[in-house]
């Protein structure tokens, strides 16, 4: 789309403005009752703390928080002072009268801000203004210096400068009319869009676009809401010499430049975050201003009853509440340790959801409200009920791609990764379920989106049972607060995994046969009644793999297989929850989430480079987590042990001792580590 850019004078000091309603603006700057009437009735709807004034107030807000505040709100940003003069109203207002693409509107008002100090007198505001507007047109690369701004003067004069210095109504109560509307649909746009981050479109639908309003009156209020500073306006993607996506954080390596109908020229898009709509240069952002400022909004607390009490009440096993304890201290501290996220490092199967009760009911209960981003779908649809058990009362809202309610407000949010990128300084706490999981481990974009839904004072827990590298590090060198949860809820150790040597898979299906060691073992399993995870790295080996198989099991025994391109992959899944199927070959999707009471874990082709030490873990972690069969089987088939396989026993076995030491073992002679002795048989 496209905005207008003007220039207006306060108490003798120049400042230039984005809005892609001038008529607001004009009225805004230009009509004392006008200004006073939104004013009044704005400040009246908002909680404390809000109802800043956007412009000569940006640092405040941001108050030491630029790093973690995208955006910063410094588009369009005036001077201090500039509100002084007659109850901040303007002299006169400069309007170009042809709008520009609202990226290039928006970086020609920061240049504009550059410069505005050396600014006297109307005429030369009005050069400046067109100036600045044309060296943002001509992209930024050649901002600066002096020479080059007085060709841009000369090139510019053909853009006309309209001046304005009062607005005249109809009739007065027209004005009075008009101004209640608007502030009355400033306070809803300002309430339903705090904690979030969205393009214009989506933020018309939330207000009612076009079944309530029209979308002029709500970009007419939108305008009004930033002018008052109760939400701020910018283009979705900004920079002049580099842009970047102000909605996930995604810069130059990202950007896509198209011929755009909407503004009429080339511009950039980001194909980062493409998937939630198209964030582009000239597409308006929205972000809401979260309400009780920088301090943060939390209560203390000291008026909720004591840990154990909170924790005897969730029923924990000793090691849960061991965890949740140190995590609800560092929650509850004002000082948060130098560290803005608290990793709770629990193995597979910990019960790590229940240790997220305490930490949400506190946040809660001292007036603030959660966000549960977690990688999969599956997992936001199985937190959903289990949350709304555990939390009473409160509102609960479940998001991914296929949800409906897009735009509720919970105390209470379940999100995939991806949708936290809709979200801006909205949450006190944000849970970062399975961490360390595809997509979002080593992605930049969703890990700043995780960053930007906190609210100012907000804190991240982090959970997983294979945190990566660095972060692991950094838990054991003190820099980020942790704690382990080294057993699971039913308190008998991990499976330690056993390494079978046999050949790789493709010579198996090539040989068609399957070696002994592995056929007794899946004989074994299957007469104890277990069912079977049988991963294998490749996609195309699922098939055939469970045709092998089929050949050696008794007859009668149903094996299925599925993986990521499966399109009955949801069907497939729940035939094995159902135990209609006794064995299931799989890729790495299974790796997480499916828990089958009483299961053992083949890993074939476990030397392959799609394994790595994490997601070998994980596998292994599908095995035992019942408390009625707590010593499922895990068997690691290669024909060489790597490092990773190694490895991941290695942590295994740690985490076992780990918990011997702490008492926290109900088995003094786990099956897992007898049957460890007949390793590499
Ligand atoms: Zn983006
Ligand atoms: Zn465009």
């Amino acid at each position: 789309m496209k905005g207008y850019l003007y220039a207006f004078a306060s108490a003798g000091r120049w400042s230039a403005v984005v809005t892609i309603s001038p008529e607001v603006d004009l009225a805004f700057w230009l009509d004392a009752e006008f200004r006073r009437t939104v004013e009044e009735m704005a400040s009246g709807c908002g909680g404390e703390g809000t109802g800043k004034r956007q412009y000569g107030k940006a640092e405040e807000r941001q108050n030491g928080e630029a790093a973690t505040w995208p955006g910063g709100g410094r588009e369009g940003r005036l001077t201090d002072g500039a509100e002084a003069g007659r109850s901040g109203l303007a002299d006169v207002v400069l309007l170009l009268d042809e709008p520009l693409p609202l990226g290039i509107a928006f970086a020609a008002a920061e240049r504009f801000a550059a410069k505005a100090r050396r600014v006297r007198g109307e005429a030369r505001a009005a050069r400046l203004l067109r100036a600045c507007a044309r060296g943002a047109e001509l992209g930024g690369g050649l901002r600066g210096t002096l020479d080059l701004f007085r060709i841009f003067g000369r090139e510019g004069t053909a853009r006309r400068v309209r001046r304005y210095t009062a607005v005249r109504w109809d009739r007065a109560s027209g004005m009075r009319e008009a101004a209640r509307k608007l502030a009355a649909a400033v306070c809803e746009a300002a309430d339903a869009l705090e904690g979030r981050a969205l393009l214009r479109g989506e933020a018309h639908a939330l207000l009612g676009v076009p079944a309530r309003r029209s979308a002029a009156f709500v970009d007419a209020a939108l305008q009004l809401a930033a002018l008052l500073g109760r939400l701020r306006l910018g283009s979705a993607v900004a920079g002049w010499r580099r842009r970047r996506c102000r909605r996930c954080g995604s810069g130059e390596a990202h950007m896509h430049r198209t011929p755009c109908l909407a503004c009429g020229r080339v511009c950039a898009y980001c194909e980062a975050c493409l998937m939630l709509g198209r964030s582009r240069e000239c597409a308006l952002l929205v972000s809401g201003i979260p309400a009780g400022g920088a301090s943060g909004r939390l209560r203390p607390a000291d008026g909720l009853p004591p840990v154990p009490v909170r924790l005897a009440r969730r029923g924990l096993s000793p090691a849960q509440s061991a965890a949740a304890e140190a995590a609800l201290s560092w929650l509850e501290s004002p000082d948060d340790g130098g560290s803005r996220a608290f990793l709770i490092w629990a193995v597979t199967g910990a019960g790590k959801t229940e240790m997220m009760f305490p930490l949400i009911e506190s946040v809660l209960a001292r007036g603030g409200n959660v966000l549960i981003a977690t990688p999969r779908r599956d997992v936001v649809l199985e937190l959903e009920p289990r949350i709304r058990r555990a939390f009473p009362g409160r509102t609960v809202a479940a998001l991914h791609g296929a949800s409906r309610e897009k735009w509720t407000k919970a105390d209470i949010t379940i999100a995939t990764t991806h949708q936290t990128i809709r979200f801006e300084a909205g949450f006190d706490l944000v849970v970062i379920d399975e961490l360390d999981a595809f997509p979002y481990h080593n992605n930049p974009m969703l890990q700043y989106a995780a960053e930007k839904s906190l609210a100012p004072g907000g804190r991240r827990v982090l959970l997983t049972a294979t945190p990566p590298a660095e972060l692991r590090r950094a838990a054991i060198r003190g820099r980020l607060p942790h704690a382990r949860v080294p057993v699971r809820h039913h308190g008998h150790p991990l499976p330690v995994p056993e390494e079978l040597r046999i050949p790789p898979v493709r010579e198996l299906i090539r040989r068609n046969a399957v070696p002994d060691r592995l056929k007794q073992a899946v004989l074994a399993s299957l007469s104890r009644g277990a069912q079977l995870f049988v991963f294998v790295p490749r996609i195309a080996d699922t098939g055939p793999v469970a045709s092998l198989l089929r050949g050696v099991c008794p007859p009668g025994t149903a094996i299925g297989h599925t993986s990521s391109r499966d399109e009955r992959r949801t069907e497939t899944v729940q035939r094995f929850r159902n135990r209609e199927l006794r064995l299931l070959v799989t890729t790495t999707i299974l790796e997480r989430g499916v828990t089958i009471p009483r299961s053992d874990v083949f890993v074939l082709d476990a030397d392959s480079p799609l394994f790595d030490e994490a997601s070998l873990e994980q596998m292994a972690g599908r095995a035992g987590r019942s408390k009625e069969d707590p010593h499922g089987r895990v068997y690691f088939c290669a024909p060489h042990a790597t490092r990773a396989q190694r490895a991941a026993i290695r942590r295994i076995r740690e985490m076992n001792a780990i918990a011997a030491a702490g008492g926290h073992i109900r088995m003094e002679a786990p099956p897992g580590e007898v049957r460890a002795g007949g390793l590499r048989r």
